[in-house]
């Protein structure tokens, strides 16, 4: 008998739960409803003592029960041993949905798992349904973007991966502390193929820059060249904005990976999205068409950015960004 959906909460580094965990705990809220009478719970594997705070942490995700697995040995991710607690404690609830965040950790674990347990992972969904016979649809974008493929799994647990950002944070009103749930581990014959020598932390770059940016400014082949970009953040630093950029941006050498937003790049959610020369291809608008306000300034009126803007600026972006920077 499977039941339940249940959600994998990464923790950071820093010890902080990863904040894709409570936009997937809405989005469980959501799936558990369409089921009827599921619950929703967490499962937990982190160094030792830090489960009660976390529960405070859960108190508005509607999280029913946090299985806990607690071990020194757990305060570093290894692959190996994360799946492994991860695959008994599964085994043993057999819950009938699987979430995992696809954060760096959440890649790296969410295969591991469905192939010891023999089932079917889709990743990097965009989007997390229940169909009428009560199966996980989910939805990710395939064939380089072009089609977006709803997909259903045959076994159990059904398991996903979605991006950060992807759904909006669990605002549950219903303060109900979790119960807390403490598994054994079984660290025999876990293999430990890697070890961290050593952990240097990237500076703030664009990375978290982008992440938590309410206004992010972002240039794609249309800002032409480095001249382009610096007229990008000059405009960016005057209205407190992040830098974005389009596949092509960073393929000319324009922008780093770090801030290519779109299938490739960053799923981000800013309050305003300011696109300038950017087309508005479908591998780039998915990573930013759920930002709350979009202005697309193009020189095309009929690229498709103007689409999903809600203003729109026709004209050259060396003869607006000045303006406006002007007028800031
Ligand atoms: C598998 C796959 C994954 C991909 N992943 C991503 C991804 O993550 N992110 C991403 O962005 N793309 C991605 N792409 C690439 C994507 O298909 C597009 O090629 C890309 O988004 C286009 O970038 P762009 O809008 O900067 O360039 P273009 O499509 O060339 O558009 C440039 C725009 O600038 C406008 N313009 C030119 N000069 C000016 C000016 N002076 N003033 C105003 N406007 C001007 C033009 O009218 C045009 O609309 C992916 C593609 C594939 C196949």
């Amino acid at each position: 008998m499977t039941k339940g959906i249940l959600i994998y909460a990464e923790v950071t580094r820093d010890n902080y739960i990863h904040t894709v965990f409570f936009e997937l705990a809405n989005k469980a809220q959501e799936l558990a409803a369409k089921l009827g009478e599921t619950e929703v719970n967490a499962l937990l594997i982190s160094k030792k003592g830090l489960a009660e705070d976390y529960r405070e942490a859960f108190i508005n995700s509607g999280i029913s029960k946090i299985y806990v697995c607690e071990d020194e040995r757990f305060e570093t991710y290894y692959t190996e041993s994360f799946a492994k607690a991860a695959v008994d404690v599964i085994n043993e609830i057999k819950p009938e949905i699987l979430l995992i965040g696809a954060t760096n950790q959440g890649r790296d674990i969410a295969p591991r798992i469905s192939t010891a347990l023999h089932t079917g992972l889709t990743a990097d969904c965009t989007g997390l349904d229940i169909n009428e016979k009560g199966q996980l649809a989910a939805t990710r974008p395939t064939f380089g973007g072009q089609l977006m493929a709803t997909i259903l799994c045959k076994n159990m647990p059904q398991m996903a991966t979605v991006r950060p950002k992807v759904f909006k944070p669990a605002e549950n009103d219903n303060i109900k502390p979790a119960d807390i749930i403490y598994k054994t581990v079984n660290f025999d014959g876990i293999e430990k193929k890697v070890q961290l020598l050593e952990f240097h932390k990237k500076l703030m770059t664009e990375i978290n820059e982008l992440d938590s940016a309410e206004i992010i400014v972002a240039g794609g082949r249309g800002m032409k060249n480095t001249e382009g970009f610096k007229l990008l953040k000059e405009f960016a630093d005057k209205i407190g904005a992040a830098v974005g950029a389009s596949r092509v941006a960073v393929e000319m050498g324009l922008a780093t990976h770090e801030m290519q937003v779109g299938q490739t790049g960053k799923t981000v959610t800013p309050k305003l999205y300011i696109a300038c020369g950017i087309s508005g291809a479908i591998q780039h608008t998915i990573g930013m068409d759920k930002s709350e306000k979009i202005i697309a300034i193009n020189k095309d009126a009929k690229a498709p950015i103007f689409e999903i803007a809600d203003y729109g600026l026709v004209g050259d972006v060396f003869e607006i960004l000045p303006q406006l920077i002007k007028q800031f």
